[in-house]
């Protein structure tokens, strides 16, 4: 390849700004997709984050747009979330720095007010989620008739999250006559399908098969019994991983993030720690993110949607407390490390109940995962008896899920008998628990 940013005859004000942004050549989705861009072509591109897919659409709509102009906006880029949102519009003003292009951000979560004064003084390119977008120009301020690019970004995210109504209201809004972009970190049927809707003959661009981590990311696996084991282990790496530096710890709820956090926030210094997820306050949200960012702290608790599309760059490692429900989502959280060239880590700790996930997995990245043995100084915790239970009753499902006929090894009666005998304990234990007291109540046990 061995292109160069000189080779797509963008402007100064647009090379002079990729030099200050420290890129010395195109990332080879750049490479692929700014030349059909720069055509005016629509394009698919299947590229992850941190492949530098967002400067793929962004440095040749600031080539076409040039300088401000009018009222209206003439480029809108859709995104799932706000954090997203706002990262791109980082992006385009750095990559705008040397143009009067004005970019606006629109994203729920806050009040509308100043983001209608600012549409209001004139805009050349909007980024926003779907909701936020319609509803301002529901309310008359924004004027889409002069609109010529439209970019999707994380398509697929936009599917999972249910803003395929938004979408399809935006695409009834705005001039028939566009030139349209659709990323997607993963090619699905519903992509396929939305790209036959939205595009016309596109150039399909993949930059690594689908759904494959990036090279540069190490991964491992630990198994491990139960939550509290997670709990020492996590301990143990950060107690003993000098090349942790900055650190994304993923969890399955915000429950679990919160725990995980509380946790953290009591082992080290607060200072070091914050948490990020749908429960915190939008500016909460923004405040932990660019402390992170910053390098002010150097861990950061998150559960997928808050992270989702967060781009930080020099993460050292991921960890995944919890293995992802949803299997792409492990691709996207990894991708958090390792990137534009550096080497990263991404550790999962599973336990008998997400090996079922863990191997859906393997299937999807199409590598197994090394496993690695907890070191010998993690103290093993044993299972607590209602977390046997719930990790018993979700192997039962995911054996349902893969075969109706499954009848369970978990039957309902067994579920009562050990928790009767759980009761008695507890009951022993405890002379003063409710258990106690119902025990008290109902000396003879009747036999059947
Ligand atoms: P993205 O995939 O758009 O989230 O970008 C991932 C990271 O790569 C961002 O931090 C970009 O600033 C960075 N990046 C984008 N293009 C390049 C490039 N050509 N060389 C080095 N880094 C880049």
């Amino acid at each position: 390849m061995g292109a160069t940013f000189e080779d797509f005859k963008f402007n100064r004000q647009l090379l002079n700004a990729i030099d200050d942004a420290g890129y010395t050549e195109p990332t080879p989705i750049q490479q692929k997709a700014i030349p059909p861009i720069l055509n005016g072509q629509d394009v698919m591109g299947i590229a992850q984050t941190g492949t530098g897919k967002t400067a793929a659409y962004v440095l040749p709509i600031i080539m076409r747009l040039k300088y401000a102009q009018g009222e209206n906006p003439r480029a809108l880029i859709v995104a799932p979330t706000r954090e997203l949102a706002m990262q791109i519009e980082e992006n385009i003003k750095a990559y705008a720095k040397y143009t009067d292009l004005r970019v606006v951000t629109l994203y729920g979560g806050l009040g509308p007010k100043t983001q209608i004064e600012q549409v209001s003084k004139g805009v050349d390119i909007i980024v926003a989620t779907p909701g936020r977008f319609m509803d301002i120009y529901l309310a008359g301020h924004l004027v889409m008739k002069q609109l010529q690019v439209l970019v999707l970004d994380e398509a697929d995210k936009m599917m999972d999250m249910g803003f395929m109504p938004q979408i399809n209201r935006i695409l009834e809004v705005v001039p028939r006559k566009r030139q349209n972009l659709l990323f997607s970190a993963t090619m699905s049927d519903k992509i396929h399908q939305l790209s036959a809707n939205f595009l016309e003959f596109p150039t399909v661009i993949e930059v690594t098969p689908q759904a494959t981590p990036a090279q540069t990311v190490e991964q491992r696996v630990y198994y491990v019994p139960n939550v509290k084991t997670k709990i020492n282990l996590l301990k143990y790496l950060l107690d003993n991983t000098d090349e942790i530096k900055k650190l994304m710890l993923f969890c399955k709820t915000r429950t679990v993030a919160e725990d995980v956090y509380k946790f953290l926030i009591r082992k080290y210094n607060e200072q070091e720690v914050r948490v990020l997820h749908a429960n915190k306050g939008q500016n909460t949200r923004i405040n932990s993110m660019n402390a992170f960012k910053n390098d002010e702290v150097k861990i950061l608790v998150s559960t997928d949607v808050a992270a989702r599309g967060i781009d930080v760059n020099d993460v050292s490692h991921v960890i995944n407390f919890d293995v992802p429900f949803v299997t792409e989502d492990y691709v996207h959280r990894i991708g958090r490390t390792g990137r534009a060239l550096q080497l990263g880590e991404a550790i999962t700790f599973c336990t008998p109940a997400e090996e079922y996930y863990l191997h859906k997995i393997e299937k999807l990245i199409r590598q197994t995962i090394p496993v690695f043995d907890v070191p010998v100084d993690v103290f093993i915790e044993q299972t607590a008896f209602e977390e046997r239970q719930e990790q018993a009753r979700e192997i039962d499902e995911q054996k349902r899920k893969e075969d109706p006929e499954f009848k369970g090894a978990f039957h309902e009666k067994k579920t009562l008998n050990q928790r009767k005998k759980f009761d008695a304990a507890k009951a022993k234990a405890n002379p003063n628990s409710k258990a106690a007291k119902d025990r008290a109540k109902k000396p003879f046990r009747k036999k059947r």
